[in-house]
């Protein structure tokens, strides 16, 4: 998607502070943290939202959670926890129309409705 800014990240177009790259994942820094650990985790495929998943996404979401799991531990957080938050569409507040995950911690984190 050429008007895609996670997809320019992707591409290395835009720049951005990695943390975790593989073949069909990629992770690097939020650029408004919303606390002292806030990771994006994303697909390299351009899904929109998770609404528009379809069967063969099923591994790239699992191992999102993987890699989620994984930077957790190397930050330090799985001990005392953590968050992962997946905003879909207008009313679940998504900004970015390419599926990503928050993973978020370091931190006790208030709650949200
Ligand atoms: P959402 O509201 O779930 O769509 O979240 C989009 C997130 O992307 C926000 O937390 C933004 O701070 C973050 N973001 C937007 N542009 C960039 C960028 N160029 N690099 C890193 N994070 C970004
Ligand atoms: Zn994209």
């Amino acid at each position: 998607m050429s008007d895609c800014i996670f997809c320019k990240i992707i591409d290395h177009e835009i720049p951005s502070a990695i943390v975790y790259e593989d073949e069909d994942v990629l992770a690097f820094e939020d650029i408004n943290p919303l606390a002292k650990v806030h990771i994006l985790i994303i697909p390299k495929k351009h899904i929109a939202t998770t609404a528009d998943l379809c069967e063969e996404d099923a591994a790239v979401v699992g191992k999102i959670y993987l890699v989620a799991r994984k930077i957790a531990e190397e930050k330090g957080m799985a001990e005392d926890g953590y968050r992962i938050v997946n905003n879909c569409k207008f009313f679940g507040g998504q900004e970015v129309f390419h599926l990503h995950f928050h993973l978020l911690g370091g931190e006790k984190l208030g709650q949200f409705v």
